[in-house]
């Protein structure tokens, strides 16, 4: 193996070292529980409590307006099962995109399994979402729209301003899953107008299994887990000192550097470098698009077997296809924007973080180009008749 390369970081980043420097008193001398009335736990206390802060800062909030959980999946499903409590008077319809995550994807059908109605909307090739559309599936008895500020699969930034002031004028509540956005783009609450937004650590270089929901002040979010009355009530548990530092550590050290423009333009050279591979589309919005997202599809080819042919050069990427659970279905982004099941087998998601090189770039366009040839040549999809 020439070398090891990780494009991968839209699933996970690698713990950011401000934010492992920041965490580790809490693992170590500062083990204190936050409840406690003795020093080591008001020492630990103190520092959820400027996490809070510092998190809350980030992202234009209050810090009386950031709950901490146990990451995005928790955060969202928190968020959309509050809204059937708050709004149960008003109606059983909810509005959301055909590209959301698993987390809010699979948090919906579970509601609409006990009778609430979900309006599916459609999005444009580029994962965009209709406004108009929106505005018109908006009825007297939604209570809530959940729309994603950014897609992980591919990377559009859609426009949850807009989709937030629509939600207001119509008294609707409106969630957005900010789990990729938060870390990469500028993210402000209030000028998202956002009732409810969730955040995750390990996708901004903090610990996994923390995240935070901001909740507008006002909202009295229903508790999530009940126990020892933790954040004010509302998630019960021991706090996760050390994973909520490194939170507020990492997101208080990238803020400032947004947008990245080093990874953009590594992304762009990539994007234009890959696209010269024949039959080869990039996924997602061309313009509005993470900085460090770069996907790809490779007609005639099968996206784990180029996984696994990356894999052995030493480059961890993934690909949009759900070929776990033993499921062959490729991706319902991709479906949803458009591309034919056959074709959208051939996704490939490279995501680069902070840590990526120009080599590193300069390493996938070695590489990729000779591996999709060689998939090719085996495959019987493909037809050099039609180049
Ligand atoms: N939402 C989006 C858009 C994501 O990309 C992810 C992670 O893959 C999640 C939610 C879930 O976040 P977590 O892994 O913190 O539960």
């Amino acid at each position: 193996m020439d070398r090891v390369v990780y494009f991968d970081n839209a699933a996970t980043k690698k713990l950011s070292k401000v934010a492992l420097d920041a965490m580790m008193p809490y693992l170590t001398e500062e083990y204190g529980n936050p409840s406690a009335v003795y020093a080591v736990g008001r020492n630990a206390k103190k520092a959820v409590e400027g996490a809070r802060k510092t998190i809350a800062e980030a992202i234009g909030a209050l810090p009386e307006e950031i709950f901490f959980t146990g990451g995005g999946t928790e955060s969202d499903n928190w968020a959309i099962k509050s809204a059937t409590e708050l709004k149960k008077g008003k109606g059983r319809h909810i509005i959301t995109s055909k590209i959301e995550h698993a987390a809010v994807h699979n948090t919906l059908e579970h509601l609409e399994a006990s009778g609430y109605e979900v309006t599916y909307l459609d999005v444009d090739k580029y994962g965009q979402i209709s406004l108009d559309e929106l505005r018109s599936a908006i009825r007297s008895d939604t209570i809530l729209i959940t729309v994603m500020a950014a897609n992980n699969e591919i990377g559009t930034i859609l426009p949850v301003s807009e989709i937030g002031k629509t939600a207001k004028e119509k008294g609707v509540l409106f969630h957005t899953d900010a789990v990729q956005a938060v870390g990469s783009i500028q993210v402000n609450v209030k000028e998202m107008n956002v009732d409810l937004l969730s955040l995750s650590g390990h996708k901004l270089g903090g610990a996994k299994g923390v995240g935070a929901l901001y909740v507008k002040k006002g909202l009295r979010l229903p508790p999530f887990l009940h126990g020892g009355g933790q954040e004010r009530g509302g998630r019960s548990g021991t706090e996760n000192v050390a994973g909520i530092v490194s939170v507020a550590a990492a997101l208080g050290d990238i803020v400032p550097r947004l947008p990245l423009d080093r990874v953009t333009r590594m992304r762009d050279r990539l994007i234009a470098g890959l696209l010269e591979i024949p039959r080869s589309h990039l996924t997602g919005d061309p313009e509005n698009r993470l900085p460090g997202v770069a996907s790809f599809i490779f007609e005639a080819i099968e996206g784990e077997s180029m996984l696994l042919m990356l894999d052995q050069c030493g480059i961890s990427a993934s690909s949009g296809s759900a070929c776990t659970s033993g499921s062959l279905d490729p991706s319902h982004v991709l479906l949803a924007a458009g591309y034919p099941h056959e074709i959208a087998h051939g996704s490939l998601r490279l995501s680069l973080g902070e840590d990526n090189t120009d080599e590193d770039i300069d390493y996938v366009l070695e590489k990729l180009p000779g591996i999709i040839a060689r998939l090719r040549s085996m495959s019987p999809l493909w037809n050099e008749a039609g180049e």
